[in-house]
Formats: C-alpha cells, structure tokens, sequence
C-alpha cells in the first residue's frame, strides 16, 4: 500500500503521522516545494516581531521526525503533475523529474496570498519590491530583513487576520503603520462589524492609521515604492498616501489547479469538495487544509476550511482512511477561530451574520457587555459578547466575544453547545462554574441568551 501526498504543511503532515499510526507498514511520500519541513504559520508574525526568537523555532515536525516515522519527506520538490489512470506523480525537484505510483493520493496543497491586480503594484509578474505577501516562512524573512535596514512606513492593503497580526508586529518592531481598505470595519470574515468597535480603538490607541471605505487606484514610484494613491468612497477625492513597504494582506486563493486537472470537483471559491472521509469527488484521492472545501455545520452550505485547527482534524481524517482506516469529520465544520490583536482576544464560533443572511436559516441575535468576574471584585475585564440563535427552534448558531481575557474558551464552549445541537435556554440555564476571583455567577454568554429568549418570546406573542 503506498500514500502519496501533495503538500507538506500542517494538513499534509498530521495526514503522513495518522497514515503512520493507523498502519506500521504502508509506504508514505510526502512531497514539498519549499525547502521547510511542516512548521506553524500561525507563529509566523510572532517570529516577524521577535516575540518568538528565532523562525526555526516554529518547526513543528522535523525532519528527523520523518525519518524516525520511516516517511519519505522530500523537500524542494513539486509535483508538477498526475496520471489517474497509472495512479502515479510526476515530480521535479533537486535530482529532476521523477514518477511516483500511489494507490491513495491526498492533496494538502495549502492556498497562496493572492496578489491585488492594482497599477504598478506588480513587475515581471511577481509583486515589485517593496511589495510583500505573507503566507509562509520565505515571505515572513524577506519582510523581517527588509524592515531590519530602517524604519520603515508601511501601507497595509486589507484588514484580514494576516494583515492585522502583521500590523501588530511591524507597529511593536517600531515602524509606522497605516491599514487602507475598501469596507467599513475590520476582520470582516472572522466578526461581524458590530463586534469590531473595540478593536478598532485599540488600534487606533496603539497609532496604527485606519483609513478604510477607500479603494486603491495605484502603487507611486518608479524603481522604489514611493506610496499609493486612493480613492476616498464618501467624496470620490483622490489622496496619495507617502509608504516605502506595502504588505497584501487582502486574502488567500486555494491550490486546486492539480485537484481540478484530475477531475476533483471544485466549489465556487475554487476550493477541492470534500466529503466526511475527506475524499474527493475522484475514489481514493483525498484532500485536506486550505486547499479543500467541506460543509458548515450550521448554513449547510460549502465553506473553506481555513483555521490550522481544520487542517489537522482533516489531515487525522484523511491519513487514516488513506491507510484503510474509518474515520470521519463531524457533520460539518464549526469554524471555531481566535486571535489576539492589540491586547483583545477575538474569538468567534459558527457563521457571521452576513453568512447567515446568505443562508434560508432565520435568526435572532443578542449583544451585551458583561465582565469576566463580579461586579464587586476587583480585576474584571469588560467583554463583549454576541450569540445567534435560530428563530424557528432556538438552536444556538453562533457566538462572538471580544475582550482583554477569557474569550477563546467561551466561543469553544459555544461550539460544543452548537455542534451537540443545544438551544439558548440550555445556554440561560447552564451550570457555570463560579467564584469571585475566577469568574461572575451569571456568566455574560447566559445574559446573552436571556436576549434571545426576550426576542424569541416576542416574535412569538
Ligand atoms: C500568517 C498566518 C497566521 C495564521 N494564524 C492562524 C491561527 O492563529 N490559527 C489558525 O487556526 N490558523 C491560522 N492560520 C491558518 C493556518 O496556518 C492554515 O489553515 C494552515 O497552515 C493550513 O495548512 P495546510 O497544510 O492546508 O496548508 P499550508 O500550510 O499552506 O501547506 C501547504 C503546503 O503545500 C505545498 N505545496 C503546494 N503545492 C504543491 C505542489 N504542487 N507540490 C509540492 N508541494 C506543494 C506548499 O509549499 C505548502 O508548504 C494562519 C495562517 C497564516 C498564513
């Protein structure tokens, strides 16, 4: 039995290390373009501010750990292309190009940051200098190097979470940061705008510049970058913004041209369909991690995965059955996420609003504001909090929190609440844990629910 797979990232690799456990003896290749073993690209802006010392250290599973688990890692190695029919790879790397036979293929292609089709921006078809990407370990050197020769003034183009942890760590390394995007708010895919007030005081406290409801006509300069020039939408006035450094952080496209050559069935985003197994619409080709698409729990509908979480669950789900194991996803993703941005934790579970909206599913939600402890005792931080439920049964759909502490793990309780189908009168009723130094005895997610039974009970009378 041989597995082949594409893509040696946190996907590709928890696929060889579950292929491993699940069969001592299969034959496993797993097959990188860059020269890295699997690192963590979430510490990728801690190891650009130095808050993580060194970019070695972000390795999670080294090469020796491959030759320990007798996985064939070949690093600088792509593959270029597959022969279904003959069930092999052909692939170029150090020692040329090469064929490879599998019985079971898993693509853990990863996505690219994608590149903004904005006048000047690019030169010979790659982003000129002074323009950089942020996806992986080569992009995070080349921006630390850069930004080590001076101080620099940095242009940010969108407010994903990418280009937010970047801003973070290029303002603490000293240098002047200024977002600029085309929409009102801030990490619109990860909150809903309601949500993003906090932190967009936090970042304008910190001096970080936010200009946002503007579009992007050009780069200015002709060898060094020299700024850009927007378009303001409330006035339509033009305004050049003077920067030497532009960092993308506008998003990620997934790699699913090999998946889509081989006849994988593709969702609309260009994402690799997938199912509970993780495979593919192709019998024994699997795929997992960004490149691939799988359903939302709560819309049904196709949805990228994108969290590192997703990308390991799915790469256990995938090594497994590619080694003739069973296992399956849960009935859909929960897109559980979280970040730390500016001294607030952001967390969220389940669909935004506008996906919501999107999907035939009615909704109520409730807001509030609470605190992690006591009114009376001293030390609480003010969190704020959001819970949707259904309108139709009261099933809990989603939840976001924002606040100095003790957010992640709500929105993970809330997850567990949402998968196992609970509703916002479970969540009033819960049994949480309580004392005055740890935490309030009505708890701000159960106040938040008692918002949704008030609006429930009206839309009912
Ligand atoms: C800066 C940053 C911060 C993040 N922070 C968080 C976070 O805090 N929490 C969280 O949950 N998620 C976070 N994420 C997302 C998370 O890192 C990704 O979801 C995860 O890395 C996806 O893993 P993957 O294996 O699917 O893809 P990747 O890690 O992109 O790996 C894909 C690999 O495939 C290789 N490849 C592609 N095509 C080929 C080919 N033809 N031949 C050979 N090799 C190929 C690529 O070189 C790449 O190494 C962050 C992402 C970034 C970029």
């Amino acid at each position: 039995m041989k597995i082949v797979i594409v893509g040696g990232g946190a996907a590709g690799a928890t696929a060889a290390q579950f292929a491993r456990k699940q069969d001592r003896k299969v034959d496993i290749t797993v097959f990188e373009g860059t020269g890295y073993p699997q690192y963590s690209r979430c510490g990728l802006p801690y190891a650009l501010s130095g808050k993580i010392p060194s970019f070695d250290s972000l390795v999670e599973f080294s090469t020796e750990w491959f030759q320990r688990n007798r996985i064939n890692l070949h690093l600088n190695t792509r593959v270029t292309g597959i022969d279904t029919n003959r069930k092999s790879v052909e692939t170029e790397g150090p020692n040329g190009k090469k064929e490879t036979e599998y019985d079971s293929l898993i693509f853990a292609t990863g996505a690219s940051a994608t590149v903004l089709n904005i006048q000047g921006i690019q030169k010979n078809n790659y982003p000129r200098k002074g323009v950089f990407l942020f996806r992986g370990m080569d992009d995070a050197k080349t921006l630390r190097k850069w930004c080590d020769e001076r101080t620099r003034t940095v242009v940010i183009i969108g407010s994903s979470l990418v280009g937010l942890e970047c801003a973070e760590s290029l303002h603490e390394l000293g240098h002047e940061v200024t977002i600029v995007k085309r929409r009102e708010s801030v990490l619109q895919r990860m909150i809903d705008n309601d949500m993003a007030d906090p932190l967009i005081t936090a970042m304008k406290n910190a001096g970080i510049e936010l200009r946002t409801i503007c579009s992007i006509e050009a780069v200015l300069g002709e060898e060094a970058v020299q700024g850009i020039r927007i378009r303001r939408k409330e006035d339509d006035g033009v305004e050049e913004i003077a920067c030497d450094t532009i960092l993308l952080g506008t998003g990620q496209a997934p790699n699913s041209s090999l998946a889509e050559k081989v006849g994988c069935d593709l969702s609309e985003r260009g994402h690799i369909k997938v199912d509970s197994r993780c495979e593919t619409s192709v019998k024994g080709v699997f795929a997992v991690g960004d490149c691939s698409a799988y359903k939302d729990i709560v819309t049904g509908r196709e949805s990228p995965a994108f969290t590192g979480t997703m990308a390991v669950k799915m790469g256990k789900v995938a090594g497994i059955n590619a080694s003739g194991g069973e296992a399956e996803l849960p009935d859909g993703f929960l897109k559980t996420r979280v970040t730390k941005l500016f001294g607030l934790e952001i967390a969220a579970v389940g669909p935004i609003s506008s996906e919501l909206s999107e999907s035939d599913l009615k909704f109520v939600q409730s807001r509030v504001k609470g605190s992690t402890l006591p009114t009376y005792y001293p030390g609480g931080k003010e969190l704020l909090v959001k819970i949707v439920a259904s309108l139709e049964d009261g099933k809990l759909l989603s939840c976001q929190v924002v606040g100095e502490e003790g957010c992640a793990l709500r929105a993970t309780a809330i997850g567990g609440m949402i998968l196992g189908g609970l509703r916002a009168e479970d969540l009033a009723m819960l049994e949480t844990a309580y004392a005055p130094p740890v935490a309030p005895t009505v708890d701000v997610l159960a106040a938040a629910a008692e918002g949704i039974l008030i609006k429930l009970r009206r839309s009912r009378s």
